[in-house]
């Protein structure tokens, strides 16, 4: 209607005035145009609540594209924060380094037990000099001191024993250990 230029009509009733027929002209013409004006005003509605519903999901669609890039961003603070904590980015090379460092220790611990020996042979040989001493010191006045101190210089005459059997079992460990690596 609008494109046989309905508008146009001012409602005159001129047409209707000189129609044959009697029909009544411009009450279809007002009809026309407030039914045309009622399909505009809903064409308008329909617009508009397609407007807001579309707004809504670009709304919607902008907060969970915001959420992901949050959930992202904490993810990869995460991952910076455990980094951090290893002081180390490459896991392995990390673990390369630790079995290597797991490696020399074992190859350390006989020359380490070596020394440890050692130690404890030099302590006992102490004991025993000054042992030694005090029994070549006793005067045999009183039995009870003089097997007391007999008794403690063989006691430790075999834990010397003991030692030096320990540290010579220990050395040979570590030559075989050096021949073989
Ligand atoms: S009422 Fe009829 S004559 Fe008058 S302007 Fe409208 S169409 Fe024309």
């Amino acid at each position: 209607m609008e494109e046989h230029h309905l508008f146009d009509c001012i409602e005159c009733g001129a047409c209707s005035f000189v129609c044959p027929s009697h029909i009544p002209l411009v009450q279809y013409y007002r009809a026309s145009k407030a039914a045309v004006r009622e399909q505009k005003a809903d064409n308008a509605r329909a617009d508009l609540a397609r407007e807001r519903f579309e707004a809504r999901q670009e709304r919607m669609a902008r907060a969970a594209a915001e959420k992901e890039a949050k959930r992202a961003a904490r993810k990869q603070a995460a991952i910076a924060k455990a980094a951090g904590k290893t002081g180390d980015d490459d896991p392995i090379a990390a673990a390369i380094a630790r079995a290597q460092a797991r490696k020399a220790a074992q190859a350390n611990a006989p020359a380490d037990q070596q020394q440890v020996l050692q130690d404890k042979l030099a302590r006992i040989e102490t004991r025993l000099a000054k042992a030694r001493e005090k029994l070549a010191a006793d005067d045999g006045s009183d039995p009870t001191v003089s097997t007391a101190l007999q008794n403690a210089v063989a006691t430790t005459e075999q834990k010397l024993a003991t030692a030096r059997a320990e540290l010579t079992g220990t050395a040979k460990e570590t030559d075989n250990e050096t021949e073989n690596a």
